[in-house]
This record gives C-alpha cells, sequence and structure tokens, in this order.
C-alpha cells in the first residue's frame, strides 16, 4: 500500500507537496524515548551475562568433585536453546502438556511469538541479546566505514530468504519427519538432558572453526547492518511471521507527513517508511527509531488501525518487558520453569559430558532407556 510521493532510492530526497504546507506542522519534542529501547536491551543483556555466570559455576561445580552445596541452576540458561524450544512447543501441542526436562526453553519462545502477536518483532528490538550485539556491531562499523550497510535490492531479498528456509527446515525436520514416539525419546534422551550444557562447552571450549565462524559474522555483521538479524536467524524469521498478526504498526499519516525522508534514513531494517500508510514489513522490530527522527508530532505513532490506542516507546517498554516478566513469573510459580533433572543426575552425567552416549548424529540420538 503506497501514499505519498515516490522514491526510487531510500536516502533520496522527495520534493514536499505545497498542499502539505497547509498543515500546521507540530514540532516533536526530544524527550530521550530512545533510550528506553537501549535501556531495556542492556538490561536483558545484563540478565543473560549473569545467567551465563551463574550456569557457568552450576557446571563447574559438578566437574570438580560436587563438594559442598551445588550452586542453583538458572533455568534462563535454557533460552539459548531455540531447537528444543521448538521440539518442545510440538511436544506441547500433541500431549498437552509441558516437557519437565527444558520447560524454560519452550516457555521463552512461546513468550517471543506473544511479543511478536502483540508488538511487531518487538522480541528482536527490545530482548534479543544477539539482536542487541548484532545493532552495535553494525553502529561501530557505520561509524568507520560511513557507509548505511544495506545491500542492493538484488541480493538483500533473496539473502533475507535465508532465515525463512532455516526456520523452514527445522519446522520440516521437527514438525513433519519425527513421529510422536522420536520426539518424546528425543526429549527424554541423554544428549537433551544435557544441551543446555553442551550449548555453554560450545562458547567456553570452542573449537578454531566455530571461532572462525563467528569472527566472519562478526566482520558481516561490521560492514552489512544486522547481518545475522536480516539474513540468518530462523528464531527472528518466527518472529516475523507472527508479527505480521500484530495489531499495532507503524501507521504513518499522510496528511502530516512533509515528506522530509527522515524516517527512510534511520528505519535501522531500510523500510521504506515514508512511502506507506502501514508498516506491515516482517523486518520492523518495533524500535521506533523513525517516530523519534520524525519532526512532526502527528506524522508516525506505533498504533491500532487508524491511528488509535498510540504507544510511546515507554508504553512500548513496559509492554514488552510486562509480557517476558509475567510470562516467567507465572512458568515460575505454576512449576513450569525449572528442569525437572535433579542434582544427583547432573552429578552423574556432567563428568562424563564428552561420552558417545551424550552425542547427538543429525537429530538421532543414542538408544534412550527409562534409567538413563
Ligand atoms: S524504524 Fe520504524 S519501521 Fe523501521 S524497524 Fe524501527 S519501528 Fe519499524
Ligand atoms: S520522518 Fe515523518 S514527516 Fe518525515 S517523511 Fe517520515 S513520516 Fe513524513
Amino acid at each position: 500500500m503506497r501514499d505519498g510521493p515516490m522514491t526510487t532510492e531510500i536516502g533520496t530526497q522527495s520534493p514536499a507537496l505545497p498542499l502539505k504546507r497547509r498543515f500546521k506542522i507540530i514540532r516533536r519534542k526530544t524527550n530521550g524515548q530512545t533510550d528506553w529501547r537501549f535501556w531495556s536491551q542492556v538490561f536483558w543483556v545484563g540478565i543473560c551475562v549473569w545467567i551465563g555466570w551463574e550456569f557457568w559455576r552450576f557446571v563447574r561445580f559438578y566437574e570438580s568433585g560436587a563438594a559442598g552445596l551445588p550452586p542453583d541452576r538458572p533455568a534462563g540458561a535454557e533460552a539459548f536453546l531455540p531447537i528444543s524450544g521448538l521440539l518442545g512447543l510440538r511436544d506441547w501441542i500433541i500431549n498437552g502438556v509441558l516437557n519437565h526436562i527444558h520447560p524454560a526453553a519452550t516457555i521463552v519462545l512461546g513468550l517471543a511469538l506473544v511479543s511478536s502477536v502483540v508488538l511487531k518483532k518487538s522480541f528482536c528490538g527490545w530482548v534479543c541479546p544477539i539482536g542487541f550485539t548484532s545493532e552495535s556491531v553494525g553502529a561501530a562499523g557505520r561509524k568507520i566505514h560511513h557507509w548505511k550497510g544495506q545491500l542492493p535490492k538484488a541480493l538483500d531479498l533473496p539473502l533475507r530468504g535465508i532465515k525463512y528456509l532455516l526456520l523452514a527446515f527445522f519446522v520440516w525436520a521437527i514438525f513433519m519427519q519425527m513421529s510422536p514416539q522420536a520426539l518424546a525419546a528425543f526429549i527424554g534422551s541423554p544428549y537433551n538432558k544435557v544441551a543446555d550444557i553442551k550449548m555453554l562447552k560450545f562458547f567456553t571450549e570452542m573449537d578454531a572453526q566455530s571461532l572462525w565462524i563467528i569472527l566472519g559474522l562478526v566482520v558481516m555483521g561490521f560492514v552489512v547492518n544486522g547481518f545475522w538479524c536480516r539474513f540468518l536467524c530462523p528464531y527472528g524469521a518466527l518472529a516475523g511471521l507472527a508479527s505480521f498478526l500484530s495489531p499495532f504498526k507503524i501507521t504513518r499519516t499522510a496528511s502530516a507527513c512533509i515528506d522530509c525522508n527522515k524516517c527512510n534514513v534511520a528505519c535501522p531494517a531500510h523500510i521504506p517508511v515514508m512511502q506507506l500508510k502501514r508498516v506491515r514489513s516482517d523486518e520492523c522490530n518495533a524500535c521506533m527509531e523513525c517516530v523519534d527522527v520524525c519532526p512532526s508530532a502527528e506524522a508516525l505513532n506505533l498504533s491500532l488501525p487508524k491511528n488509535y490506542a498510540r504507544i510511546s516507546r515507554v508504553g512500548a517498554l513496559i509492554a514488552v518487558t510486562g509480557i517476558f516478566v509475567v510470562g516467567i513469573g507465572l512458568a515460575q510459580l505454576t512449576g513450569h520453569w525449572q528442569t525437572s533433572i535433579t542434582s544427583e543426575e547432573y552429578a552423574r552425567r556432567i563428568p562424563h559430558i564428552n561420552d558417545p552416549a551424550y552425542y547427538h548424529n543429525q537429530g538421532t540420538v543414542p538408544e534412550y532407556s527409562p534409567e538413563d
């Protein structure tokens, strides 16, 4: 849906229509709203760093002989098991109950979906620590190379499809290839039980190949804005699909718009906001950078259709944080957050985590027996 004068290139200044000058433009006051998103991201990065530290202490305790009182295992570590979250989602759909091996993985995935259905891809823009890192790397790169980091459309469009292909692969493998029995066997397998510890080891004992891949992604993120999130993240792809359902979208009031092009230039997702009435794009993460730079107070809003129920940055912060805090709080209160794996079981498994019993080969795991 297009409205207003067209531009052929983002960043191109378009001439303002004389008719628009009849409207009184109210200057938007600078109110520090940008900082709310930044502090939300810093808050969640802080939570993740704390979880990482606590989880490392937990694993080290069992690796070093388990003497004394065991530290608590932070269940939030499972937020970094998106595949386990997807397995848990299917298991929940089949059986109507949340699996008790990695329940937090499914809860976090569910909350990311809920936040996307409510407020575009706000999980990516306000919560995800990888999103924040990706943004920060891109911003650092722009300071050095002074380029917007936007690939030509002919390259950008097919590359954006990669994350959907990756998502399609995981959905196909988990929802179409696995029988309910195979799913139950995988969830209860020794491999899945220590998948969170394997994930920690990936970072703490990274091999040279993984390090080079991560360095390559950082370099690409330095050059191309949001490289990982825009092209490769299947979690973001899922959030993007869910975000089509969001009733809240960036809404442009053409009569108040002075066609200054600032929103187009500011949008980190390279969305041509100035040419749209409603931003439906799966790349919009409700960052509200476009709203913030818009000089006309009435032109851009994050709102329901027809500009009903406009949301400020503080409102977005409360909504997104509220979804996660309330969701996690309810999961804790109802006993759907902590794993059922006992300290004794961890003490038995962690010292042997490199044994073949804890391998998996393209989705197949070693035989599972109830004693495992
Ligand atoms: S700048 Fe506006 S249109 Fe672009 S991603 Fe952020 S909220 Fe969406
Ligand atoms: S920044 Fe605001 S006034 Fe300028 S083009 Fe975008 S919507 Fe219109």
